[in-house]
């Protein structure tokens, strides 16, 4: 089948579908032949990988995945789209399409299923209104994962790839880097979509880590303290950390952790690196 990857062949396809972009969904297509291979490249598929692609669209990256991987398992949200990727992915027999919210399916479940349990590779042009959610879905409910290949705002991909000290470093960017490193593929510009978006894009690959960079007792814990360390970036991180409900900390108790780690007493949660909020993650354990 002629690729989807072109302005001219997705006008095709909206028209005879007479479809109507949702805003809400998040629905920008990708028209940019060069991208799309940029992308399918560096998620380095072979026969034997599933692939979930999270939000299809019309099916024109879906398309090069079914040529590429073994399996893949598409799901989208908007039901207006099931009857045209129906169409658009027809030729291919290795393609699931399940119509749900990303947000509410059980991926470990659906890994399980579908794949034995063997880790996955995720590729896809995100919805740029819940692209954290998902990332943060992805890794915390331990999907089985190798890689995350996925295109998201410019802005998004910078925060995941900092390091301490700078505006865009938060939770997001721990996360990323407890979990995978890393990658920035390629920088996409608004023209390469139909609709064009008001933001730049970028393509970034996660590979995910065997075993995380740093150890720690409990990786819940660690989280709810990065999280509440940049809940109120402009205090201090014994403040931030202290007025957080549910841990349970005290202000003078975090004071004295920092001084043991030998940090000054008045820092703030974004000058920490991923090394110093697991160790302290770890002696804040009660
Ligand atoms: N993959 C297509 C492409 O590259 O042309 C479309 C990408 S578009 C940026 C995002 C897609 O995600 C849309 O098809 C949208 O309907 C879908 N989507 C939005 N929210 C979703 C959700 N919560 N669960 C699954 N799909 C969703």
């Amino acid at each position: 089948m002629a690729s989807l990857g072109t302005r001219s062949s997705t006008a095709l396809i909206i028209q005879k579908y007479q479809f109507a972009f949702q805003k809400k969904f998040g629905q920008n297509f990708l028209i940019d032949q060069n991208i799309l291979d940029k992308i399918v490249e560096s998620a380095d598929l072979t026969e034997k990988d599933c692939v979930l692609e999270i939000g299809p669209g019309i099916g024109t990256m879906t398309q090069r995945l079914a040529e590429e991987a073994g399996e893949v398992i598409a799901v989208e949200i908007d039901r207006n789209l099931i009857p045209i990727l129906k169409d658009t992915l027809s030729p291919y027999e290795n393609v699931t399409i399940i119509n749900d919210d990303i947000l509410k399916v059980d991926l470990a479940g659906l890994v399980q299923e579908r794949n034995g349990g063997r880790p996955i590779k995720v590729v896809a042009n995100l919805p740029y209104y819940i692209t954290t959610p998902i990332i943060m879905a992805l890794f915390e409910k331990h999907v089985p994962l190798q890689s995350v290949t996925v295109m998201v705002q410019k802005e998004v991909a910078d925060r995941m790839q900092v390091g301490p000290g700078t505006k865009d470093y938060g939770a997001l960017s721990l996360a990323v880097q407890y979990y995978s490193r890393p990658e920035i593929i390629t920088r996409v510009p608004a023209s390469c979509f139909m609709p064009s978006p008001n933001v730049d894009s970028t393509v970034i690959r996660l590979t995910r880590y065997e075993e995380p960079p740093v150890a720690v007792r409990d990786e819940e814990w660690l989280f709810a303290v990065i999280r509440a360390s940049f809940n109120q970036r402009r205090k201090t991180l014994a403040n931030g950390l202290a007025n957080a409900a549910g841990l349970g900390l005290g202000r003078q108790q975090v004071e004295e952790v920092l001084t043991e780690m030998g940090l000054s007493r008045t820092m703030r949660g974004e000058a920490l690196t991923l090394e110093q909020f697991a160790d302290l993650s770890n002696r804040l354990m009660q």
